[in-house]
């Protein structure tokens, strides 16, 4: 059922329904791309004129410790990795302590990566194979080309049903993306790691298309390590710091490549001699990015508040109702997202030869989801601002758009530097 009444009884329904009014949302735009970029969560803007006006403009350098209460308290820059770390921990199945927020993805992958090589190093120097799948994110694939152009690792690559397979003695570390950045498609997290480690091999989760939108469960899972990203679905803002999570058992062993004064046992007493801090701490590098650490906060702090169970439960929904609307309406419409919804991400994405000129029309008309190399139309669907009646919506512009072939126009087809 997919009609305006269904949509409107849906979202009556809604026990998320009262977050979309704390975000704020321009008029008339369908946003469906919260998994590139999160919108503005109005707790941002308020916490960003604070930490700029107070805490940066009147408290100074004070303000890396708590701030007096004449100075409106606050402050406490130092703790924001750790204080993040934690909030994100429950939205993945993770103790406080085995999370910290820093860097980016990619650095923390970098990091994580150089990290699992030094713990596999045996005497015979021979596990040192990182097995990925072709067409994980190219970030993902590009760091492990870079440790292999230094000796470091031997990249592999096997397509996702036969990563079993491809696991022998000679994989240091399984490195995959939990959910797929282009089909939405999610991988087997417990068994996969279980069979990673039966070969005697370290497991890497990217969760950057997981945190805050799907289960994840790293402990019950038994992950080595995870990475995952602050500006998608915990709308940290543009280009907001990422996080790393390391199990417990590892904490002690880690070594990571960038040994910077932050992840120091004690900074402050400015040694010569690098001695690594206790735990996660060990995982940061330098000083960190106060501005964007306050504004991930705080979108964490909203995501945190919905509760992982609510939001899974509506992204499921939500991408159901998306897929009955366009099949009704496109029935010849090819979705590249698994029919299951336990088994992809809050995405879907179809297949169409026209699909860049066609999000461009889409935009137009003021629903935004975007385009994916070659040829895929990709909707994101956050569960704390999309209500159903917006897909009902969306799904009967991009119909429109597509059966009038108002899509094939010059200003479509001229692509920007981001897609
Ligand atoms: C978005 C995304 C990243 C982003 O990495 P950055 O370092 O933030 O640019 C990495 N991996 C995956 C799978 C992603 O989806």
């Amino acid at each position: 059922m997919t009609t305006e009444a269904e949509a409107q009884r849906l979202d009556a329904a809604d026990p998320l329904r009262h977050f979309r009014g704390r975000f704020d949302l321009p008029e008339g735009v369908l946003y469906l791309d919260g998994n590139s970029l999160g919108p503005l969560p109005n707790s941002t803007r308020e916490r960003l004129h604070t930490v700029i006006d107070g805490e940066w403009g009147d408290g100074l350098i004070r303000s890396w410790n708590r701030l007096p209460d004449k100075l409106g308290g606050g402050g406490e820059w130092i703790t924001l990795p750790q204080r993040i770390g934690a909030a994100i921990a429950p939205l993945i199945g993770a103790q406080a302590h085995e999370v910290i927020a820093c860097d980016s993805t990619s650095v923390n992958i970098f990091k994580l990566i150089w990290a699992a090589l030094r713990m596999q190093a045996g005497d015979d120097g021979r596990r040192k194979v990182v097995l990925s799948e072709p067409g994980n994110f190219p970030t993902d694939l590009y760091m492990i080309e870079g440790l292999e152009r230094q000796g470091l690792a031997e990249r592999r690559l096997a397509g996702v049903d036969d990563i079993e397979a491809a696991l022998d003695e000679d994989v240091a570390l399984l490195m995959l993306t939990h959910v797929h950045y282009k089909t939405g498609r999610m991988l087997d997290m417990a068994r996969l790691t279980a069979a990673a480690h039966d070969r005697g091999a370290l497991v890497l989760w990217d969760l950057s298309h997981s945190v805050g939108a799907v289960p994840v469960e790293l402990a019950r899972a038994k992950a080595d390590f995870a990475v995952g990203c602050g500006y998608k679905y915990l709308n940290g803002g543009p280009g907001a710091p990422a996080f790393a999570f390391v199990a417990e058992r590892h904490l002690h062993a880690l070594e990571q490549p960038l040994t910077g004064w932050f992840g120091h046992a004690k900074p402050f007493d400015f040694d010569d001699d690098y001695v690594p801090a206790n735990g996660i701490d060990r995982l940061l590098c330098g000083t960190p990015q106060v501005l964007g650490m306050s504004a991930l906060e705080s979108g964490v702090a909203i995501t945190a508040e919905a509760g992982i169970d609510a939001l899974v439960a509506k992204s499921r929904a939500l991408s159901e109702f998306f897929r009955a609307c366009v099949s009704r309406l496109l029935p010849d419409l090819p979705c590249v997202s698994p029919d299951d919804p336990a088994g992809r991400g809050s995405q879907l994405s179809f297949r169409h030869e026209h699909a860049y000129p066609i999000c461009q029309a889409l935009i137009a008309r003021g629903v935004i989801g975007d385009f994916r190399a070659p040829d895929i139309l990709r909707f994101g669907f956050g569960p704390l601002y999309i209500g159903y009646e917006d897909l009902l919506r969306a799904a009967e512009h991009l119909a429109e758009v597509v059966a009038t072939g108002e899509w094939d126009r010059e200003e479509f087809r001229a692509r920007a530097a981001v897609t």
